[in-house]
This record gives C-alpha cells, structure tokens and sequence, in this order.
C-alpha cells in the first residue's frame, strides 16, 4: 500500500530579543500559508536560549502582536500541544542529553580555550592570513579534562566536530547550496552558561517537533549547513529548506531595528520597522498582511489586492523569489488607505478601538456608535493616525485646545483679524441656530457665504481653527455636529477671548 504523504508541519521560532520584527511577520505569514493551505500544522516555539539579550515582555508582545495580524498557531504558548515544553529554555534536559550522545559518539568535544585566548588566536590569524577559523585540537580534550574544567569553574564550551565533507543544502526557493568542508569550522552548541546555542536547540526541536518544511530568511541560510551536519550527527531527517529574500530599505540598506535608532539620531521620527510600530501608527493587519505577503513572492500577473484566505488559495513555495524584497513605504501606505476603504465597518471598528487602546487615547472611552461615526467622517482617510490628527480635538477639553500658530496665523489674523471677525459673525448666528445638525450647519454656513459673497473656506476655517486649534477637521456641519452646540459656543469664545488678550 503506498503510504500516505507525510502531514506539513512548520514553524514560526522567534527569539525575544525584541518585539516581531516586520520580516518575522512575513515569515511566519509565509509559513502559515503553507500550513493552512496542505491542511499542516503551524508551530509557535520561542527560542529563548539567550539569556543576554532576553528583552522583557517580548514573548507577550510577539503573542499579542501575531494574534493582531490574525496569524494563529496549532501548537506552542497558549496553544499547548503534545510536543513541548515550546519554550527552549523550558527544554534544557532535552539538549543535554542529546548534548551527552554526541560527545560520547565522539560528533563533539569539550573546548577549553578561554574567551581572552580565542581573541589572541582571532588577532593572530587576523595578521596572518586575513581570517579566522577555530582549529580544532589536536589532541582533542578529552571528556574527563573537560567536566575537569568545568568543576574548577573555567569557561568551558561544546563544539560539534565538522565532517570532512561537503554539505549540500536542498533549497526549494535557491536550489541546491554546496559549501565545501575547508569552509566550515567546528562551531559551538553548547556555551559556557550551560545554555545550547542556537543552532544546537534549533536542529533538535526541529526534529523533536516532526517540522518538516523550514521556510526562513536568507540570512539563514549559511546555518542551514551546520544544521544539516547537526541533524546527521543526531541521526535526525532533514526538513525540506526554503529560504526567502531579505527585506530591504528603498535605498538598498537593510530593514533593521537600528534604522529607528540612527533617524533619532538624525533628528527624524523613527520609521516602522516592527510590527507594533505598524499598529500603533494606525495601519491595519489586513493591509499589512496583503503588502508583506508580495515581499518576495508574486502569482507573476498583476494583481496585487489579496485577503488572507485569497493569498491562502494562491500561495505556493515555488513562487518565493530569490532576488532581496524591497520595502516601499509609500506603497504600503496606499495598500492601507485602500484596505480602510475596503473593509466592512465592524472590522474598522474593531482596529480603531484597538489602535486608541495601545496608544491610550483620549478617544478609547468613546461609545461603538460615536467611534463608528468618527469612522465615516473621515472616510478617505489613510491611517488611524490621520484620522486622530483629524479629529483628536473632539476629545480634548475646551480649555485644553493648543492653537497651531500658523493655522492661527493664516485664518484668523491675516488682514487686521479678518478671521475673527468673520468668526464674531457666525457665532451670532449659531447661537441662534436650534436644530444642531450638520445638516443644518452646513446650509447656516452655506447662506451666509452667499450673504456675504464670499468663498465657504473664508468662513468654515476660522470657525474650524477656532474649535479644533487646526486647519484639519471633518466637514464643517460634521465637525460642529460632533462636538455640540455648547462646546462649539464656548470655544469660539475662548478663541476670540485669546485674540484680546494677546
Ligand atoms: N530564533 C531564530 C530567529 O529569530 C529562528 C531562526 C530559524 O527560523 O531557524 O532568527
């Protein structure tokens, strides 16, 4: 009988060394594509083996921020599963033991050289021949001297003996990678805290884990040798490999956590380059989800608008190109203000109450209806931050409003204050005005720009200034609508009462 095709496993393994970096987020998108779309498994594992750059709350937020993009897991944290613990650092006997059998098997050794004395060695080869590689002992210590060492507290690390080989790696996106065995060195698994390193917790989780598909960035792509010689050691089966383009800058740099450091720096805002930058900066997981999924791959036509389950239908490995992605900001941009136009209203509604939540908006205690309304106000609008900047104002107290200088300048002082006059003026009339509606506030405005025959802008921005403290703001009547009869009155008057006073 033939047997059944073996079922896809993959996995997301994040270290939380940060929060999820917007390239983790495409390959953990593209690794749930693959997993729903053969009917796998999607695993979530948390490579949390480096205690030095350990950052509190990432595990939490790379939970939370995952679950945002609506990108769910079989197994891992919060998921549970059959083959955890899913954190590494929760697996240390597990490691240990594979750590024994391959020091008893003679695929690794005890290294004794100390960190001062690696530099030397690093120094020296530097001089001589431009590069280092760790040459390996000869004699190898043996395992008495080296659990010797370590009684007496010296720093003493594992290392995997390289094969002499040449390692090919399979990669379904690159092709088959040959690195020859002058090219390798014998590199470190277990370190001198007692803690695996990456590559060692790596190849025995995946195996452990059954994953049988590893889809990560490129710039891991020179580990996948070691792992395969790892894997070969442990007598482990070889996940098929598929390593996807790096994320690049539009000026050729790579997308890097640094960058929000350097503009800083500069004096620039940061740019977005994890994912809660993204959230809280107002754009919306669909749009993201939609731009990152083109970051390196494509159907090869030119539709470019994909739901999750659309790119589910189109998505295949064999489509990942090979060539560095790069990141347009502006075209994201334009992806988010169509996916705002796109999405039904209670989807909105959810992203924007969330979006005022994180950020700890004034706005988040407003009601489902006025959020709704702020919502179609400001339709058009390209992220949530532009609709705070447009309406932000409704939700400051009146004492509170800060008048843009400029804004003030231009609308209200220009030609001997003929802003507040014209402000004077329509106060007079909307107090008498009975039936608040923007209905009706947009045709008082309307009459008495033909009154006056003068343009609408001549008479809706003073009172938009005067109110909001900008020039920015839903439509006149809307805007009046949503703050109130009173509110609007009293602004107008500590609007006017500032010009006297200053
Ligand atoms: N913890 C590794 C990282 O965050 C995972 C790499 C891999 O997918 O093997 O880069």
């Amino acid at each position: 009988m033939p047997s059944s095709p073996e079922p896809i496993r993959v996995r997301f393994a994040p270290s939380p060394t940060g929060y999820l970096h917007i390239g983790g987020a495409r390959t953990i998108l593209f690794n749930w594509l693959v997993a729903r779309k053969a009917g796998g498994q999607m695993v979530l594992r948390i490579e949390d083996t480096d205690q030095t750059r350990h950052v509190e709350d990432s595990v939490q937020k790379i939970l939370d921020d995952l679950r945002w993009l609506g990108l769910d897991w079989d197994e891992g944290p919060q998921a549970g599963g059959d083959l955890g613990p899913y954190f590494q650092s929760q697996r240390l006997d597990i490691y240990n033991q594979y750590l024994q059998q391959l020091l008893e098997n003679g695929h690794a050794y005890y290294a004794l050289e100390t960190p001062q004395e690696l530099e030397r060695m690093r120094e020296k080869a530097k001089k001589e021949s431009g590069g280092f590689r760790y040459p390996r002992p000869n004699p190898l210590p043996t395992v008495a001297q080296g659990l010797l060492a370590k009684r007496e507290g010296k720093p003493v690390v594992v290392r995997c003996k390289m094969p002499n080989d040449d390692i090919t790696v399979h990669d379904s996106i690159l092709g088959d990678i040959t690195l020859s065995a002058d090219q390798f060195e014998d590199f470190i698994i277990q370190k001198s805290d007692g803690f695996p390193t990456y590559h060692f917790a790596c190849v025995i989780d995946d195996a452990l884990m059954k994953i049988t598909h590893v889809l990560r960035g490129q710039e891991h792509l020179m580990n996948s040798h070691k792992h395969v010689a790892l894997q070969r050691a442990l007598g482990f089966p070889t996940p098929h490999y598929g390593h996807m383009p790096v994320i690049f800058n539009l000026d050729g740099s790579k997308m890097s956590k640094r960058d929000k450091e350097k503009a800083v720096k500069a004096g620039l805002p940061p740019p977005e380059i994890e994912v809660h930058d993204f959230r809280r900066a107002g754009f919306l997981p669909e749009a993201i989800l939609n731009f990152i999924a083109l970051l390196g791959w494509s159907t090869g036509d030119d539709r470019e608008t994909y739901t999750l389950d659309e790119l589910m239908q189109a998505f295949s490995i064999k489509r990942i190109g090979k060539t560095n992605a790069k990141f347009d900001r502006a075209k994201l941009l334009s992806f988010n203000t169509d996916w705002a136009t796109r999405l039904p209203l209670p989807k909105l509604l959810e992203h924007l109450k969330d979006y005022a939540t994180i950020n700890d908006l004034p706005m988040r205690s407003a009601t489902d209806d006025l959020f709704i309304r702020l919502l179609q106000a400001c339709a058009g609008f390209r992220t949530f931050t532009d609709l705070q900047k447009k309406i932000g104002f409704l939700f400051v107290d009146d004492e509170a409003i800060e008048y843009d200088p400029k804004a003030v300048k231009k609308v209200l002082a220009k030609n001997d204050g003929a802003g507040y006059s014209m402000l004077e003026q329509i106060r007079a009339k909307l107090e008498t005005l009975t039936d608040w509606s923007g209905a009706s506030i947009d045709a008082l405005v309307k009459a008495l720009c033909e009154s006056l025959d003068t343009k609408m802008g001549n008479v809706a921005q003073p009172i938009r200034v005067a109110v909001s403290g900008s020039t920015v703001s839903p439509s006149i009547g809307e805007t009046l609508e949503l703050l109130g009869k009173n509110r609007t009155l009293q602004r107008i008057d500590r609007c006017l009462a500032i010009r006297s006073t200053s």
